[in-house]
């Protein structure tokens, strides 16, 4: 952000400060204490937080636990406050949730889809654009594959060749009630998104260099930086799935030779026993294979403790996250995975190896991390003036949601 130097600027930045250290607490923070982090003057803050709260922005609650004397003020999300829509789409189903400052996620919908384009992003995008209201500040989509800058998203072994995903969204069309902008509408690499999830509220929080890994029916991994997952120069960095990293040599989908992701993940699984596998299809079949064969298992920890070594000797990075299928492997396979990492770390890596750990945020990362790229973007005071102009009537507007499941992080 570059440095205020109007006092209306001053207060812009400050009102965007405060905002996020909320969102990044998760909302537990008392009004004093992050009076304190910001470095703020107490005047200030009671100003700022009255600002917020008068634009539906912040509403305090009193912190619990709290014995005597005039209560302590815990600021989170306002019960009008801005929401974020955030899809995690799989190779079989996407999932849809509401989320407010400071993380809280309600899941809207979830449902199976053939695999193709056309049913998994229509469907999801019929399924956005009744949810819609004026509360809604952004929708975040995180997908099980490449994605460029422009939203065109490859899945190789699903056969989806630059699918223009905000189109087949289909939610900037003047049809669609409080439909968005294109700005409004951010598509991420499902892993990338985990990964930036972990930074911001798991494992990966304050971890200088670490790497990701997110397995589902294949793999994919990425460089985690300061806190930020390196994307590439065209947004397509996260594919140590398709390097040749776990010993095997099989033709991949994507056009390459020996790709890791063929050895680790649902597909590898189902293969192992001598299931049909691809499509994105047989989930419920590989949780099986997972939890009755223990060679399949083993199989697997062994190819992903290989790849986890040789990427280790290239970056070495203080901590290696797994999500998804990664950290059910390492929960039943963890001293085989271990193993299998130090027979191929470089000797001067011995020593100290970096901790493999399961990712805090188990499943839910990608779809978390797809909610902080939509906050990333409204967080900013330009997003937050269009709130205020845009500001939705008291009252009148009410969140609809259909309580699946409701969880706070
Ligand atoms: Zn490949």
């Amino acid at each position: 952000m570059k440095s205020a130097t109007t006092s209306g600027e001053l207060r812009a930045h400050n009102r965007v400060r405060l905002l996020r250290a909320v969102h990044d607490c998760a909302a537990t923070r008392t009004r004093s204490q992050l009076t304190r982090d910001l470095n703020l003057a107490r005047g200030t803050a009671s100003v700022l937080v009255a600002g917020l709260a008068e634009d539906a922005l912040l509403h305090e609650e009193p912190a619990s636990g709290h014995a005597r004397g005039r209560p302590t003020q815990v600021p989170g999300p306002h019960p009008l406050g801005p929401l974020a829509l955030a899809a995690d789409v799989r190779e079989d189903a996407w999932e849809l949730a509401a989320c407010e400052l400071g993380g809280r996620a309600t899941v809207l919908e979830v449902r199976p889809h053939d695999g193709t384009p056309e049913d998994a992003l229509a469907s999801l995008g019929r399924a956005v654009a009744g949810h819609l209201s004026r509360r809604v500040v952004g929708v975040g989509v995180a997908l099980a594959g490449p994605v460029r800058h422009d939203g065109l998203v490859d899945i190789a072994h699903l056969g989806w060749r630059s699918v223009d995903v905000p189109r087949l969204l289909g939610l900037g069309s003047a049809d669609v009630p409080h439909g968005l902008g294109p700005d409004q509408v951010a598509v991420g690499n499902d892993t990338a998104l985990a990964a930036l999830a972990e930074a911001r509220r798991g494992r990966l929080r304050g971890v200088r260099v670490g790497l990701h890994l997110h397995v589902d029916f294949d793999l994919g991994g990425v460089l985690v930086v300061d806190g930020r997952p390196l994307a590439g120069a065209s947004g397509v960095g996260a594919e140590f799935g398709h390097m040749p990293l776990g010993g095997g040599d099989r033709p991949c989908a994507c056009g390459a030779t020996g790709c890791w992701g063929q050895e680790v993940g649902a597909n590898a699984l189902l293969r192992h026993v001598g299931l049909a596998y691809g499509g994105g299809r047989g989930r419920r079949q590989a949780e099986e294979v997972l939890a009755t064969s223990r060679e399949a298992v083993e199989a697997g920890a062994r190819a992903l403790g290989l790849g986890v070594a040789a990427l280790v000797n290239a970056h070495d990075p203080e901590v290696v996250t797994l999500s998804g299928l990664g950290a059910e492997v390492w929960e039943r396979a963890g001293e085989v995975l271990t193993e299998s990492c130090g027979s191929a770390l470089m000797a001067i890596r011995r020593e100290r190896p970096p901790r493999i750990e399961a990712g805090a945020l188990g499943w839910r990362g990608a779809l978390l991390g797809a909610m902080e790229s939509v906050f990333d973007a409204f967080l900013t005071p330009e997003g937050l003036e269009r709130w205020r102009e845009t500001r939705p009537d008291q009252g009148a507007d009410t969140p609809e949601s259909r309580n699946v499941t409701h969880y706070t992080l």
